[in-house]
């Protein structure tokens, strides 16, 4: 029984908020979070997460992993660290990452999807210009270190916005 959850970024997004109080984040994923959704990370304070950054040796135990898996090249820090912190807490992580779920298989580390049957309160996203408010296809996931680009428009920056109606 793994104890305790690692949430990554799409799981800060989508899940209730009610769902993810004592589950573990890393401090980097603040940033990240404020980035795609400003709203969002306003919140954080208020939902009791367990802020934590893993340690060397999970950093390293990660990273071993990670090289051996060939996946290394696609994580970002934050997924990194994710990883590691799992490791650590031998929590289970909330991933929609292919890379970490892998990554988790191999290293025989739980895993759940962030859309995992039983969270029924799930929030749809889309990607809306802050300029003229043009709407596009939702990305797949809020994913590392990809940026939302910029709307083929009128060039505003792109914003990850709960669905209308
Ligand atoms: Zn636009």
């Amino acid at each position: 029984m793994a104890a305790g959850e690692v949430l990554d970024t799409a799981a800060l997004i989508a899940w209730p908020l009610e769902r993810m109080r004592g589950s573990f984040v890393v401090p980097s994923q603040r940033a990240e979070l404020y980035r795609i959704s400003p709203d969002r990370e306003m919140l954080l304070d208020a939902i009791g997460l367990e802020w934590s950054s893993p340690g060397p040796d999970a950093i390293t135990r990660a990273s071993d992993l990670a090289v051996t898996t060939g996946d290394m090249a696609g994580l970002s820090p934050v997924d990194l660290e994710l990883l590691a912190l799992a490791i650590e807490r031998s929590a289970t992580l909330v991933t929609d990452d292919y890379r970490l779920q892998n990554l988790c298989e191999k290293g025989g580390l739980p895993w759940l999807s962030v859309t995992m049957e039983g969270i029924s309160a799930l929030w749809s996203w889309e990607l809306r210009c802050t300029g003229c408010g043009a709407v596009l296809p939702s990305p797949e996931g809020p994913n590392s270190s990809r940026e939302l680009g910029e709307c083929a428009d009128c060039g505003s920056a792109l914003r990850l916005s709960r669905k209308r109606g």
